[in-house]
């Protein structure tokens, strides 16, 4: 079921679109991230949900309901904000209890409910506790705790992992993401973390100047993105400018020419089309072991290898390319070494370049 519906939601501040034309659909019970890069929307769009930012245009409707004269305090919608907004001056219980207070839920009502939200965020034994005295991490729990305390039927996000350091900002990915799917609760999540959305969503839905660039899983945007804005927002790439004729081989910067898979979808491409290859599809071969017209060659001009991945640099004439794979893979590969680089039709994808801005 589908729960939340926008169709042609638009909001301009004077004369510029901070959000244009967005037509969505969320379903029940999924996570969906807005992604993209600042300043392209995602939280007028997210304020325009919560009903706290109204439309110059469009509509929101929510199980079929149509919000646009239902007040923000009448949408029951939880919301989590970048700075948390927790009260510092409360304790642990008081912030988790405030949404409940708000609606006069009866004081052991409140007491009960406060209970079981401390065991689901595993700090059972934080209750009387200053929120001023908690860690980065847990005064996320307490944020979150505090928007799910009276059970809303939708979860906004806006980056509320944005402050927290890169372990707890991971970690802290897994357990909202668990905890979404245990609850089942409908959620979108606004960030401007590609890896962040790659590992929470269902769905991701990138934006690019207020206007929606792709929306799908997000391993089918990073497979197939649609633009050259989505493949470099969406991962590490080798992105090249090829000369396309239309037929199923290009032709490298270096004059070098390739056979890819699926050249058809880019020959409507009006401004020109690029060349996307992920790193982790380049092979690496120190020797010629067959001449596929897609080896290309080259040097290894800079290796980055953090233990458990290693991403080469490979300078080809006329261009670069990097390949990712493991130290255990390539045990003896070195800079300055000439290597044979391997690019499987199949992962040569032609997409639209980017059109000028
Ligand atoms: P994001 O969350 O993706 O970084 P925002 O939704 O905050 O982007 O902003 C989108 C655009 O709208 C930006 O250009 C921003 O400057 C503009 N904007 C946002 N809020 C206001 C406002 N209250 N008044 C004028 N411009 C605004
Ligand atoms: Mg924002």
């Amino acid at each position: 079921m589908t729960h939340l519906t926008l169709q042609a939601v638009t909001k301009r501040f004077h004369t510029a679109y901070a959000v244009d034309h967005v037509d969505l659909a969320v379903p029940d019970g999924k996570l969906v991230c807005f992604l993209g890069p600042s300043g392209c929307g995602k939280t007028t769009l997210l304020r325009i949900i919560a009903g706290l930012e109204t439309a110059t245009s469009g509509t929101v409707a929510f199980a079929g309901r149509d919000l646009t004269n239902v007040p923000a305090n009448q949408r029951d919608f939880g919301m989590v904000f970048q700075s948390l907004a927790l009260f510092p001056h409360m304790t642990v219980a008081q912030n988790i209890a405030y949404p409940l207070r708000l609606r006069r839920v009866a004081k052991n009502a409140q007491a009960a409910r406060v209970t079981e939200l401390l065991e689901l965020i595993q700090l059972p034994h934080m209750a009387d506790r200053p929120v001023s005295r908690l860690s980065g991490g847990q005064r996320q729990r307490v944020a979150i705790a505090r928007a799910i305390a009276s059970s809303p039927k939708l979860l906004l996000l806006d980056e509320p992992l944005s402050a927290l350091d890169a372990k707890l900002r991971e970690a802290m990915q897994v357990e909202i993401r668990l905890l979404q799917q245990r609850l089942g609760i409908t959620t979108i999540m606004v960030t401007h973390d590609q890896r962040e959305a790659m590992t929470m969503a269902d769905e991701i839905v990138v934006m690019e100047k207020g206007r929606i660039a792709q929306i799908g899983k997000p391993l089918d945007i990073y497979r197939n993105p649609v633009s050259e804005f989505v493949a470099d927002f969406i991962g590490l790439g080798n992105i090249l400018p090829v000369t396309f004729d239309g037929t199923d081989r290009i032709a490298l910067p270096g004059g070098q020419q390739i056979v890819v898979d699926g050249a058809q979808r880019a020959r409507d491409a009006a401004g020109g089309v690029r060349l996307l290859i992920r790193p982790e599809d380049v092979s690496m071969r120190s020797a010629m072991t067959h001449s596929g017209p897609n080896v290309l060659s080259g040097t290894v001009t800079f290796i980055r290898d953090v233990g458990a991945s290693l991403e080469a640099t490979i300078d080809c004439a006329g261009f670069t390319l990097t390949a990712a794979t493991t130290p255990r893979e390539t045990p003896a590969l070195q800079v300055g070494m000439p290597i044979f680089a391997e690019l499987p039709p199949h992962a040569c994808k032609l997409i639209a370049a980017r059109t000028a801005p």
